[in-house]
C-alpha cells in the first residue's frame, strides 16, 4: 500500500462499497426500481425518473479539462463542502485522529472534523499579513491526518505563499494529507498547485464552480488528488451523489462562450475590487482594508455595527466577523455589481 493510502481509516480501506445499479444507458432499464415514465413536464435530457451516473463521465471530463488535470485525478461532489466532508470521513478515526486548520479561515473544515469526531488543532495565521506559520503547521501536521489550507484564504482574502505550501507538503509526505482549498483562485491570477501533484502525492486540491463560474446553486465542486485518493473517496461518496439536472446545467454553462463571459466578469470584479479598496481606505468609518486576492474584501471598521446598519439601510448585507478572534471590528464585503458597490460605498461614506 502506498504511504498516502496507509493514512486512511483501515475500516474504510476494507469497506465493501455500496453496489449501485450498473450505469448502462443503452439497454432499457428494468434493474433500478425506477419508474419507466418521466414525471409530467420533465424536460431534462436524461429524464429525472432515472438515477444519474455515479461519477458522471462527461462532467468529470469537463472538470478535468477546466482545471487542466487528468480525469483519473478528479472526483466531483456536491460543492467542495462535500469533498471536505469525504476527506475527513475517509482519513480520520472518530476520537483518535485530527485535522489542522489555520484560523481565521473557512469555518466548515472545523465543523466537518467535529461531525466526524476528529480533533482540531489550530495553528493561527501570522499576526502580520495572515501568512502561514510554516514550522507551526508542519509540527501540528505530524500529529494529524489532514491539514486544511485555504489560498486565497476566506475570510482574510490573501494568497498563501506557494513555497510555504510546498514545504508543508514535502515535510508531511507519508504523515498527513495537505488539502489546499483553491475556491477563490480564479480571482488571484495565480496558477493552481494541481500541476505539482506528481511530486507531491499527499497534496489534495479543492476547486469549485460556486465562485468564479457563478454556479453556487448547482452545487458542483471538484477534488483533485492522486488516483488512489480519488478511488478511495469514490467508495464512500453517497450513491448517485450528483443530480442529473446539475450535470446537464453544468455541462451547458461551462461551454466556451460561458467561460469567456466568466473571464470578463472576473476582470470586472477585479477592477471593482481595486476601486472599492481605494475608496474604503480613505473613509473615516474604516480603520483598515486588507489586501485581497479574492472576490471579497476584509475591512476593519471603527464601528462595525454602524457600518452593518448602513448597508442594511440601502438593502445590502455584508458578513459580520467583528466578534471573531483576530477579526475584531471586521466585516467581509463580497464585491458586487458596480451599482451595488457604489450604493454600499456611498452609504458607508455617510456613516
Ligand atoms: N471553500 C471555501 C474557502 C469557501 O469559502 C467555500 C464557500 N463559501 C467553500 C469551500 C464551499 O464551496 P462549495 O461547497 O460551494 O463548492
Amino acid at each position: 500500500m502506498s504511504s498516502v493510502l496507509s493514512l486512511a481509516r483501515p475500516d474504510i480501506l476494507e469497506l465493501q462499497p455500496y453496489q449501485h445499479a450498473p450505469w448502462e444507458p443503452s439497454p432499457e432499464r428494468m434493474h433500478a426500481n425506477e419508474m419507466p415514465w418521466r414525471a409530467q413536464g420533465d424536460n431534462t435530457g436524461a429524464g429525472l425518473n432515472r438515477y444519474p451516473e455515479p461519477q458522471p463521465r462527461a462532467l468529470v471530463e469537463r472538470m478535468a479539462r477546466l482545471y487542466e488535470v487528468p480525469a483519473s485525478r478528479v472526483l466531483v461532489g456536491r460543492g467542495s463542502d462535500e469533498a471536505i466532508d469525504l476527506l475527513v470521513r475517509a482519513f480520520c478515526r472518530a476520537g483518535a485522529d485530527g485535522v489542522v486548520i489555520c484560523p481565521p479561515t473557512f469555518g466548515f473544515y472545523k465543523v466537518a472534523a467535529r461531525i466526524q469526531g476528529a480533533s482540531v488543532t489550530e495553528v493561527p495565521l501570522l499576526e502580520d499579513g495572515f501568512g502561514l506559520d510554516v514550522p507551526g503547521v508542519i509540527d501540528a501536521g505530524r500529529r494529524s491526518k489532514i491539514v486544511f489550507l485555504c489560498s486565497p484564504n476566506n475570510p482574510t482574502g490573501n494568497l498563501l505563499d506557494e513555497a510555504g505550501l510546498i514545504e508543508v507538503c514535502r515535510a508531511l509526505a507519508g504523515r498527513a494529507l495537505v488539502c489546499v482549498d483553491e475556491a477563490y483562485l480564479e480571482f488571484s491570477g495565480q496558477p493552481s498547485l494541481a500541476s505539482r501533484l506528481d511530486e507531491l502525492p499527499n497534496l489534495v486540491i479543492l476547486r469549485t464552480l460556486s465562485k468564479a463560474y457563478a454556479l453556487a446553486g448547482a452545487r458542483c465542486g471538484t477534488l483533485i488528488a492522486s488516483e488512489e485518493i480519488v478511488e478511495l473517496l469514490k467508495r464512500i461518496i453517497p450513491p448517485y451523489a450528483i443530480p442529473s439536472s446539475t450535470v446537464e446545467e453544468v455541462l451547458r454553462l461551462t461551454e466556451a462562450p460561458q467561460r469567456a463571459i466568466a473571464t470578463a466578469r472576473i476582470r470586472t470584479i477585479l477592477a471593482e475590487r481595486v476601486r472599492m479598496q481605494a475608496r474604503l481606505a480613505v473613509m473615516p468609518a474604516v480603520e483598515q482594508v486588507f489586501g485581497s486576492d479574492a472576490n471579497f474584501l476584509l475591512v476593519r471598521c471603527r464601528d462595525a455595527s454602524r457600518v452593518l446598519e448602513a448597508g442594511k439601510s440601502v438593502g445590502l448585507l455584508v458578513r459580520d466577523f467583528s466578534r471573531a478572534p483576530r477579526l475584531e471590528g471586521c466585516l467581509r464585503i463580497s464585491v458586487g455589481t458596480p451599482e451595488q458597490n457604489e450604493r454600499l460605498l456611498a452609504a458607508m461614506e455617510r456613516t
